[in-house]
């Protein structure tokens, strides 16, 4: 049993704006504990109340500055839970903190570069690499993703990728059994065999998380996910397993309520997030309490799920994620208050091991049989199940002359037979009975008689008594006898079988060497066995049909004109410098990767050829000392040793070309993955976007109506150049709609779609959401399902044209205001 407090980190996030000094400091005396000192400014400090404070404060395990790589986070948090979890410990790391202060960051990691990638798949990674590493246990790996929203669960790794919300999405529910363990149901876990398989499932479940985030959810900010990895383990022929499961959690955003300022719908639900937090907050106090009995962990779900990581079975971490800037401070205070809490609360991992019934069975099994088999041997008769029917006719025969005869010595004589001896027991029972019922008569005489005689003759008791004691005692020497028998067979067959399993070990040894580090013969041998594979998945890798992929398939099924919308949207996207950036890179890594499968075959088959001519030379000097008559060469061959030299060297090339390979293998699959789902990223913000710009042409229909008199709307690019001249002949700075009032484009700047991919906010669009921040004017305010598209070509390629025009009035008008 290992006892610990929960760790505690810190973790500052670099500003958006230039960094603010002297708002923070951090303390790092290697012989104290690390804190971190928020210093408030004059203006906070001394607000309405007069004693307000001027700095706090706070003690951390270690806190990491703006400038923390991913991979410190990884090496100083993550890898020693992961460790633990290794050896069969339950861990858990969460984040904790205010939204936009690198929870996401820090547990998922970002969406651009490689080096940016947190701790969930940096956790992978190491865990794959050790389970490869060990061969003395068995390993499985299961994976789970569950996202908890308005305490509701569901399954993120839905396979069917149909989810347009959440509740699209397999909803799953806590059950307690009567031991209170916890158990989620509905909630799928998925077997990873490998490092690829397991992100595979971190990139499906996000991008699931990512498709059913509505404006109207923000699940991202106000819900929890949690990532869990599931480890059995098990050493060869042992029925003991052990368990581990890894819960990485990314908390909801922790801000409080009378911040966000939001009403209606929106803040019930902020109600909701914060209720939910509000509860963990309230197990966490209960835990640092001492002499607490009860501790809520059933008032919310999250604190339902990870009852165990907090004053439970489990090692547990905590990071605070802090964006210290000037109007965030409360926030971040209230953040490493929250921290300090925790880290009074004392967990106590213990090693979740059980026996696996199946195992037990078999072995049971196993071992009934080999019994039975030696007693076969010792009896040298093969045992059924049930006694024959002559068996039990020769068996009551025998209880009966037993009866019968008057001689005190005289036994019942079935041999070392189980079955025989529960049967005479059972029919001398049914005797008994029967005389009980019938009476004397009906039973044998003998034993009527025997009984009179006892009565009458009470002094013949006490000798009765004792001649059947020492009987007893002589069938107890005998069962002992034939106990130690069998005890003994067995040994001896336990060993035979040993002696077998070494010899066949041995065997196995000399037939497929293991791989020590020590021993590059063997090793290179397996490498480049290994080595085709390897080439065969990066092929594989290259025509992958991940499941994401089906998400970004769902261009074509669009019409041409919104095809055509969607290259001048994915231009203008901001996201499309990463994309088209991560492209290069992807590229660059795919001919490094060709490159060095060329030259590891190369070095394969020089590999080969130097072994081919090392033996021919050997067995040139071999024949050239059996001709002169010489048992050993005289001179060590320098020839060969030259040979020997260049074939160390290759192999050494080989295995460096091999390890960067396998890299390069991880660093492909996970840029392909990010731009999977930075394309689904797209998609979405392009149908959100296509859908207002749908509704604007509603709005504006009997404009576009108008023209469709003169001149119905065609396709071609010169009918749309036609049409926006139409349109801007029309508008000088604005242009009139009758019945609709002013239609005016505002001359705002184009490049706003760099941005956000919104284009001017239209005045429908401004007067719906007067009252909510400039980001989510960017955001249509319904559900996706009302687009009003039909993937109607007619309908799509007039949103086209009018978009096109519209385009071209602003462009004009920019140019103009110039
Ligand atoms: P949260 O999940 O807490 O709401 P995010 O992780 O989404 O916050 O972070 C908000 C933004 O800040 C993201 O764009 C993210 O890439 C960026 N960010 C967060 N932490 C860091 C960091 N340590 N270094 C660089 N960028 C960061
Ligand atoms: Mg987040």
């Amino acid at each position: 049993m290992v006892k610990q407090t929960i760790q505690i980190f810190a973790r500052v996030k670099p500003p958006v704006r230039k960094h603010q000094q002297g708002i923070y400091s951090i303390d790092e005396d290697e012989k104290l504990i690390p804190s971190l000192e928020i210093i408030l400014p004059r203006d906070l400090a001394d607000g309405f109340v007069n004693n307000k404070r001027e700095s706090y404060k706070f003690k951390f395990q270690r806190i990491f500055d703006q400038d923390a790589k991913q991979e410190t986070i990884f090496e100083n948090i993550a890898k020693p839970v992961a460790g633990s979890v290794l050896e069969g410990y339950n861990g858990t790391i969460f984040a904790y903190g205010q939204t936009g202060s690198g929870k996401t960051f820090t547990i998922t990691g970002g969406a651009e570069r490689y080096s940016d990638r947190g701790i969930i798949p940096r956790t992978l990674s190491y865990i794959f690499e050790q389970l490869q590493k060990d061969s003395s246990k068995m390993y499985t790996t299961h994976i789970s993703y569950l996202e908890i929203y308005n305490e509701c669960g569901y399954d993120l790794l839905d396979p069917r990728h149909e989810a347009s919300s959440l509740e699209d999405l397999p909803k799953v529910t806590v059950l307690e059994d009567p031991d209170q363990n916890i158990h989620l149901k509905n909630l799928t876990l998925h077997q990873a065999t490998t490092e690829e398989e397991a992100l595979n499932l971190l990139f499906l479940g996000d991008t699931n998380r990512m498709i059913a985030e509505t404006p109207m959810n923000q699940a991202s900010t106000r819900s929890h996910c949690i990532f869990t990895i599931h480890l059995s383990s098990k050493e060869p022929g042992s029925a003991t397993v052990r368990h581990a499961k890894l819960h990485l959690v990314d908390l909801a955003g922790s801000e409080r309520v009378a911040k966000t300022g939001v009403g209606g719908h929106l803040l019930t639900e902020a109600k909701y997030i914060n209720l939910s937090l509000h509860y963990l907050e309230q197990v966490i106090i209960a835990l640092s309490e001492k002499h607490r009995s009860h501790i809520p962990y059933r008032n919310s779900m999250m604190t339902s799920v990870l009852r165990d990581s907090l004053g439970g079975n489990c090692m547990t971490t905590m990071i605070a994620t802090l964006s210290l800037e000037k109007r965030n401070l409360d926030e971040s205070i209230s953040t490493c208050r929250f921290a300090q809490r925790v880290a009074l609360i004392k967990n106590e991992a213990v090693l979740n091991e059980e026996i696996d019934p199946r195992l037990m069975i078999k072995r049971l099994q196993k071992e009934i049989q080999e019994l039975k088999d030696e007693l076969a041997m010792v009896t040298g008769e093969q045992r059924t199940e049930a006694l024959t029917e002559a068996e039990l006719l020769q068996l009551e025969k025998l209880i009966t002359s037993f009866l019968e005869d008057q001689d005190p010595e005289s036994r019942l004589e079935v041999g070392a037979d189980m079955r025989k001896v529960h049967h005479c027991f059972h029919h001398l029972k049914k005797l008994l009975n029967d005389k009980k019922i019938f009476g004397n008569n009906t039973v044998s005489n003998t034993v009527s008689s025997e009984s009179k005689d006892q009565d009458c003759q009470e002094p013949l008791k006490e000798e009765e008594y004792r001649k059947l004691r020492d009987i007893l005692k002589q069938r107890d020497n005998e069962i002992n006898i034939l106990v130690n028998m069998l005890k003994k067979e067995k040994k001896k067959a336990q060993e035979a079988l040993h002696l077998a399993g070494m010899d066949r070990r041995e065997f196995r040894h000399s037939q497929s060497p293991p791989f020590p580090p020590g021993n590059p013969e063997e090793g290179q041998r397996m490498r480049l066995s290994s080595a085709p594979s390897q080439a065969q998945d990066f092929s594989i890798l290259g025509n992958r049909s991940s499941l994401l992929h089906k998400k970004t398939g769902m261009r074509e099924e669009m019409s041409l004109g919104r095809q055509e919308a969607f290259e001048i949207f994915k231009r203008d996207h901001a996201d499309s410098v990463t994309i088209d950036d991560n492209k290069q890179i992807l590229k660059q890594r795919f001919s490094e990767a060709k490159a060095l499968g060329e030259s590891i075959n190369e070095a394969r088959s020089k590999i080969g050829h130097l072994k081919e001519e090392i033996t021919q030379r050997h067995i040139q000097q071999v024949a050239l000392g059996i001709s002169e008559n010489m048992a050993v060469p005289l001179m060590p061959d320098q020839q060969e040793e030259k040979l020997r030299s260049q074939l160390e060297e290759e192999k050494r090339r080989y295995k460096t070309m091999f390890t960067r390979l396998k890299a390069l293998k991880v660093e492909i699959e996970h840029l392909q993955l990010l731009m999977d789902k930075a394309k689904v990223k797209l998609q979405k913000e392009f149908e959100v976007w296509w859908a207002d710009e749908a509704t604007n042409l509603q709005v504006n229909s009997p404009a576009v109506n108008s023209l469709d008199h003169t001149k119905p709307f065609l396709q071609t690019s010169d009918s749309l150049h036609e049409q926006s001249q139409l349109f801007s002949n029309k508008s000088s700075g604005g242009w009139e709609v009758q019945g609709q009032g002013t239609g005016r484009f505002d001359v705002c700047d184009v490049n706003a779609r760099k941005i956000l991919p919104s284009p001017c906010p239209s005045p429908h669009s401004q007067k719906q959401s007067s009252t909510s921040t400039p980001l989510e004017d960017s955001i249509p305010k319904r559900p996706m399902s009302s687009i009003p598209l039909t993937g109607d070509s007619q309908t799509d390629s007039d949103i086209l044209a009018f978009i096109k025009a519209r385009q071209s009035i602003l462009q004009k008008q920019c140019l103009g205001s110039n």
